[in-house]
């Protein structure tokens, strides 16, 4: 078994706290590596490290635009030579079936590149400004924040590291990277090529450990400038409240708990399968998930039946071997899945498949659970109200457009939602409505490293991606010159 190291100053790095990490493969519970987590000196270590590289020896912050660009280039073709492997390391421990890792370091490339080619097209803008004080020529410009702490879930490992890190250092910033402890085999390995390419010592280092230590020592620290968060909604708000000491940026990606709203005029068999990838892409642990489906009573029996019978059909397997779907994260997490399907039950929801743990003697080692549909869910029900993170549907049904809003937005969330309508002028009137930042019409989860990612309510803070995730990375400097070449006159002594 591979004993692996951290990556600090532009060195791999022996973790001193003595803990030694084990990764799992979800599909069995077998270990897959080690590493020793790093201690409260370790992650001071590797933020004095970011802070030099930022604050003294800049070589990153300085290095002109074009070189910057380049070497962002070269590290996307490095990853997309690396695709397989890399893809078979996040499959074994995240658990998600291959293709969809093949999928998220294909996308993670386009990240790279996407931010290579932003950072050389303009930027900042010049104002048209009032002459009390003279003849004023007043313009922006854009600036790395500075030393940036990066922390990341487990459900998209190498992805939302790859929607951080790239933006961040496109903009110039140092950063200090903080993986889940439960996914940490993919951040090697972009460390291990982000080593390759030769970045300035301490321009990008990685830490491990738990949230509550290493975690929060960065949320913490007067020395970060800025801490940006993917994760749940109670870790993100105590994070806030850490980043307060010094008032550092912060950028939050939350929880989230969203709608799907099917109308009646729908063309039933396309939808299902929509509605199916809403819920059981990556085994359900999808921040966007649409997992209230709200569906129009008239269809509701019909659309269900097919619905049913499709998920029942799903697979489940070894991730290598690319079933529909791969087992749960942890063991502990599985239960938590589990423990909600008890409530739905007890709450009064009717469970129509699914929902309780595989016993096949290939899965029985492993985290699967099988897909569950809740049928008769009312509002009120926590497994309605809470953020399950897991293949389980609730369905509510409605009779009017009002009604269907109504519910839509009846929740503390406001990540992702989506229609499925074929009237085009419903569907928009209806979108428009949902509150919530990533939205869709006749289809759900496609994402972009072009457009903005982010929710609304308490699904989080700020946009990734597109170029609001690159303004997330930088500061706006206001510089105003006085071209009068007159005395100001302000004075008459
Ligand atoms: P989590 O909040 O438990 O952990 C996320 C990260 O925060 C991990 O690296 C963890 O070690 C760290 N952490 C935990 N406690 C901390 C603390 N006190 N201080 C600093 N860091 C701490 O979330 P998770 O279980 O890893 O991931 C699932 C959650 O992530 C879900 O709520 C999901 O919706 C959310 N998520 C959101 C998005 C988005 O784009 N909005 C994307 C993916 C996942």
């Amino acid at each position: 078994m591979r004993r692996y190291k951290t990556y600090i100053n532009g060195e791999w790095f022996e973790g001193a706290s003595g803990i030694v990490l084990r990764s799992v493969d979800p599909s069995n519970n077998k270990e897959l590596g080690e590493i020793v987590q790093n201690s409260k000196e370790d992650v001071e270590y590797a933020i004095e490290s970011a802070s030099r590289s930022f604050y003294k020896t800049r070589e990153w912050r300085d290095l002109d635009v074009q070189q910057r660009s380049d070497k962002l280039l070269k590290i996307a073709d490095m990853i997309e030579s690396e695709i397989d492997e890399i893809a078979k390391t996040e499959s074994m421990d995240n658990g998600k079936p291959l293709r969809e890792a093949q999928a998220d370091v294909d996308d993670a490339v386009h990240c790279f590149r996407y931010y290579a080619g932003l950072i050389r097209t303009p930027s900042g803008q010049t104002y048209n400004v009032n002459s009390n004080f003279g003849n004023m020529h007043s313009y922006t410009v854009k600036e790395p924040v500075g030393v940036c702490a990066l922390i990341t879930p487990w459900n998209f490992p190498f992805l939302m590291s790859v929607w951080k890190i790239a933006p961040a250092l496109a903009a110039g910033n140092s950063i200090i990277f903080k993986p889940s402890s439960e996914t940490v085999l993919s951040a090697l390995k972009l460390f291990e090529i982000l080593d390759k390419c030769d970045l300035p010592k301490g321009t990008a280092n990685l830490v491990i450990g738990s949230g509550s230590t290493v975690g929060n020592l960065l949320a913490e620290s007067k020395k970060v400038d800025m801490i940006t968060f993917t994760g749940s909604t109670s870790v993100g708000q105590g994070i806030m409240r850490a980043a307060a000491g010094n008032v550092k940026k912060i950028g939050l990606e939350l929880g989230g708990k969203s709608p799907n709203i099917v109308f009646a005029d729908t063309d039933i068999d396309k939808t299902v399968e929509w509605v199916m990838m809403g819920i059981f892409l990556n085994q359900g642990e999808v921040c966007c998930a649409g997992s209230r489906l709200i569906i129009e009573k008239s269809i509701k029996d019909k659309f269900l039946k097919k619905l049913v019978e499709r998920t029942d059909k799903l697979t489940l397997g070894a991730p290598l071997d690319n079933p529909d779907m791969g087992p749960l994260i942890s063991k502990k997490h599985m239960q938590d899945v589990l423990g909600y399907i008890e409530k739905g039950k007890a709450e009064g929801a009717k469970l129509l498949c699914g929902g309780y743990k595989c016993t096949d003697d290939d899965l029985v080692n492993g985290n699967f659970i099988k897909p569950a549909i809740f049928d008769d869910c009312t509002s009120d029900m926590s497994i309605v109200r809470e953020e399950i993170f897991g293949p389980v549907l609730t369905v509510l049904t409605f009779e009017t457009e009002e009604e269907a809003i109504e519910l839509a937005n009846d929740t503390d969330y406001g990540l992702a939602g989506a229609v499925f309508c074929n009237d085009t002028a419903k569907a928009l009137r209806v979108i428009k409505e949902v509150r919530a930042g990533i939205t869709w019409i006749n289809c759900y989860n496609p994402a972009f490293s072009e457009a903005p990612w982010g929710g609304y309510k308490m699904s989080g803070i700020g946009r990734e991606l597109g170029t609001s995730g690159l303004d997330e990375y930088q500061e706006t400097k206001q510089i105003n010159i006085n071209i009068s070449g007159t005395p100001l006159g302000w004075y008459n002594h």
